[in-house]
């Protein structure tokens, strides 16, 4: 928590994965509905602020409203430095992979030492919700066989299944598993949403 006033309170989430993953684009999908094809610089070594109302219906007066700042990382070296400190002052971890890339995936578990490193207490933080693990496997569009059987000039498959993705996510202690696409949106909001729930009232 990085501080409250009167009814608002906020948490820092950083994301976390390596590059190319999508987390410019999901903290873009988020932040303002859209997505853009093209490669993007990463947000580097700032935030961006969304306020949401997970227990309303859409009405902004009902229920806990709650700030997130959301941290996005690279993994140049010049940025990559400062992602310690920003992992040790989250509220929440958001492990990214990109299902149709098995090494994203296998690389989380170095993602995890790394904050297991800089959460002193990591287990009683778990333990108590101070502190929360999400995983999430983006690019879901790119694996929807549906979506994909027409088209045979694309030899992208999936490589992670949603099994392997959940069983990893218990492994880490992670309140959330999900998978999503920036591109299409599918489940962007969902997983904010389940943030908002899970996040833990301060007062
Ligand atoms: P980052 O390095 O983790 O920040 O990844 P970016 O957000 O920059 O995304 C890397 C590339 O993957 C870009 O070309 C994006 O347009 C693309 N991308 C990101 N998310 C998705 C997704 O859900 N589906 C598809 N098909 N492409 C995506
Ligand atoms: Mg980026």
């Amino acid at each position: 928590v990085v501080g409250t006033d009167t009814s608002i309170t906020k948490y820092k989430i950083v994301f976390l994965g390596e590059q190319s993953v999508g987390k410019t684009s999901l903290i873009t999908r988020f932040m303002y509905g859209s997505f853009d094809p093209k490669n993007q610089a990463t947000i580097g070594i700032d935030f961006l602020s969304k306020t949401i109302y997970p227990d309303s219906d859409g009405s902004e007066n009902s229920g806990k409203v709650i700030r997130l700042q959301l941290w996005d990382t690279a993994g140049q070296e010049r940025f990559r430095s400062l992602i310690p400190s920003y992992i040790r002052d989250s509220n929440v971890a958001i492990l990214i992979y990109d299902v149709t890339s098995r090494s994203t995936f296998d690389y989380l578990d170095t993602w995890y030492e790394d904050i297991k490193e800089q959460k002193h207490d990591f287990d009683a933080q778990l333990e108590s919700g101070e502190f929360c693990i999400v995983v999430v496997g983006n690019k879901f569009d790119l694996a929807d066989e549906k979506q994909n059987e027409d088209d045979e000039t694309s030899d992208i498959k999936r490589q992670v299944t949603y099994e392997e993705g959940e069983r990893k996510s218990k492994i880490y202690g992670a309140k959330i598993f999900m998978e999503t696409s920036s591109k299409t949106g599918y489940n962007v909001n969902q997983l904010f949403k389940q943030i908002g729930d899970i996040l833990p009232d301060f007062d």
